[in-house]
């Protein structure tokens, strides 16, 4: 009942505008209305905490009731209430906090905590625009109000967010603040119980206070990673983990660290054990939730982390970020470049800390997770070297399943290694009995096994490891002898160098433009030939990608054709010495043989696609050997 007739406040012009403003182009997402009121409500109950620790003796109204927040709807109506029991507001304080300009009771009270050397890191707001998010959605709003001074009024102010604002006197309430939002038509649909409630999971889960829809409290796990590292156990981390990632696995491990400068940061980030992109669920979405004092700002930020770590999921929580922007405002802020910077950084940190002192937990992720890194190599310039770090491969020193690390590999490479060798092959077992690796297993020099597509691309873009390049080991001027000697004395004998050079004249004659070249090679051991690759950066697996580019007709044809290749023949293989003799004896033989060769060469290099050509002449040639 009030006591007195309701009185009308024009709302400062520049509220007017400032309304016009968050109504309509602040905020991308109408449903923050509730994470700003319940933000407010929750700030004005941290006041009234404060106030009561802090003054001891201070006589406040209504003492005893329960801090938390209390949100009911009435769908049919299409009315929202919320309601706290904090601080309340007195007359001159509605018309202050509510109808001027940007002024934040908050940052008041913040102020006025400073200047007595206090702190304060629980309050949420602080610019004072939140509020008015409300009137996207109403129709019309009343703010009941008791302050929590003894001797205090209790207030109705209310308003439809035009032009002006009418304050009551009313009775009966108790102390602190009830809100009743009467919805447009429009946004009836907030009023649902079910979608007022994930709205509330979604952006106020971690509010300090419990706040409850009908009596029921909807957050329960608390915000862990306000807190320090001590004071928080194995399983309310995986606890959380599973909450906030929406995941069915176990955390694989998590960092979790505050920093005051320059960035003021509490994160906790956590590498999944099950990567889902590798289960074909399609690409992933960052996961990463960015907070400002434990309520939700964005909760898949695009610019919080460089894309391929798309994989991590956690929380990131910076006083420093404007609660009030829109997530448009969001993605390019120079804020989010300095986050991203600070929880790369850490999270390499983490990474090669792991991969030093849990070296099987590494080995584990990057199993998962390797793909992830190497797809950093080859898009992210400035964390380039640090992921080369982190890169492992299997290798010809390493146990089938064992990988090694670069560093490793050079700190096992002979002084006259200036390289870094590699091959690419569907499996250990094809790359172990080609003839590339021959050369390299004769003396001794160990070369990395590469099993995936991206893995050459990840070679061509890095181009080195501490200043070594990186070589695949089909390439043409590779010489092993300047490294190490060949370990096998069972050298055999080769063929006399004019006998050899005139077989190579004969063969590239025969084989025409097929191949640039035809050599002898000291390279070869077992194999009677290989082919090899003149261009470094073109290797056997490159050729293939780019002639199936040509293939589907998409990619243009930048090898004019089909790209010629050389072809070396080994000096000590008695088919090469046989065939030397063969064709001053049988010259058509020989021309088949020769053909053969190369077609066999092509085949071990994973270059030959139609073999039915090869079939027909394999025929002819065994034809021609069982008439002898
Ligand atoms: P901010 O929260 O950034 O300060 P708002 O526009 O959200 O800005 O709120 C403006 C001010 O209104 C707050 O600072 C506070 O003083 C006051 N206020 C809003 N909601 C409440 C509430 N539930 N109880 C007490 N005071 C409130
Ligand atoms: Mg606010």
């Amino acid at each position: 009942m009030s006591t007195q007739a309701p009185e009308r406040h024009e709302f400062q012009a520049e509220v007017k505008q400032i309304l016009d403003i968050v109504v309509h182009s602040l905020y991308t997402d109408k449903e923050i209305f509730v994470r700003e009121l319940i933000s407010n409500a929750s700030d004005a109950t941290e006041k009234l905490r404060h106030t009561q620790v802090a003054q001891k003796d201070a006589d406040i109204f209504d003492a005893d009731l329960d801090l938390e927040i209390q949100v009911t709807s009435d769908e049919e109506a299409g009315e929202i209430t919320i309601r706290d029991f904090g601080i309340g507001m007195t007359h001159d304080e509605l018309i202050e906090n509510l109808g001027t300009i940007a002024h934040s009771g908050s940052k008041a009270f913040l102020n006025a905590l400073k200047e007595s050397g206090e702190r304060n890191e629980n309050l949420i707001g602080q610019f004072g625009v939140g509020f008015y998010s409300v009137f996207m959605v109403a129709e019309s709003v009343k703010v009941y109000t008791r302050s929590w001074h003894k001797d205090g009024q209790c207030y109705c102010w209310s308003s439809d967010g035009s032009g002006a604002y009418e304050i009551e006197e009313v009775d009966g309430e108790r102390r602190g603040t009830r809100i009743v939002i009467k919805l447009t038509d429009e946004y009836k649909e907030f009023a649902k119980k079910d979608r007022l409630e994930a709205i509330i999971k979604k952006y106020s889960a971690f509010v300090q206070f419990p706040v409850k829809v009908d009596g029921e409290k909807l957050n329960t796990i608390g915000a862990i990673w306000l807190k320090s590292k001590g004071d928080v156990s194995e399983e309310e981390y995986k606890e959380f983990y599973k909450f906030q990632a929406k995941a069915f696995d176990e955390p694989r491990f998590w960092l979790h660290f505050n920093a005051d400068a320059p960035l003021e940061i509490n994160a906790l980030l956590y590498a999944p054990t099950e990567n889902m992109e590798g289960f074909g669920f399609g690409r992933m979405e960052p996961g990463v939730g960015l907070y400002c004092r434990k309520v939700l700002i964005d909760s898949q930020p695009k610019s919080l982390l460089p894309d391929w770590l798309r994989f991590v999921r956690g929380v990131v929580d910076s006083a420093d970020l404007p609660l009030n922007i829109s997530r448009e405002a969001m993605q390019d802020s120079s804020l989010m470049q300095k986050l991203n910077k600070v929880l790369t950084k850490r999270f390499l940190k983490t990474l090669e800390e792991k991969a030093k002192k849990e070296p099987e937990t590494y080995d584990a992720f990057w199993e998962s997770f390797g793909l992830f890194l190497k797809e950093g190599v080859t898009t992210d310039f400035t964390h380039r070297d640090q992921l080369l770090g982190l890169l492992r491969y299997e290798s010809s020193y390493t146990e089938a399943g064992k990988t090694t690390s670069l560093s490793d590999y050079l700190s096992r490479a002979p002084e006259g290694q200036k390289e870094i060798y590699y091959l690419y092959g569907p499996s250990r077992s094809a790359i172990e009995s080609g003839p590339y690796f021959e050369a390299f297993k004769a003396r001794n020099i160990e070369v990395l096994f590469l099993y995936e597509p991206i893995d050459e691309f990840v070679m061509n873009h890095a181009r080195a490891f501490e200043e070594k390049n990186f070589v695949s080991a089909d390439s043409d001027d590779i010489d092993l002898d300047a490294i190490a000697p060949e370990t096998d004395s069972e050298k055999g004998e080769a063929l006399e160098k004019d006998a050899s050079e005139a077989l190579c004249q004969f063969i590239k004659e025969k084989l025409g433009d097929e191949v640039s070249e035809v050599s002898a090679s000291e390279r070869l051991v077992g194999s009677p030939a290989m082919i090899v690759n003149a261009d470094k950066m073109m290797t056997a697996q490159m050729r293939k990608m780019m002639k199936a580019m040509q293939q589907k007709g998409g990619g243009p044809d930048m090898m004019g054709g089909e790209p010629p290749v050389k072809l070396q023949v080994n000096p000590r293989h008695s088919l090469v010495k046989n065939l030397a003799t063969l064709r001053e004896s049988d010259g058509e033989l020989a021309t088949l043989i020769s053909q053969q060769l190369l077609d066999n060469a092509r085949m071990a290099a994973g270059l030959l696609e139609d073999p039915s050509q090869m079939l027909q002449r394999n025929y002819q040639i065994l034809e021609q050997l069982s008439a002898k």
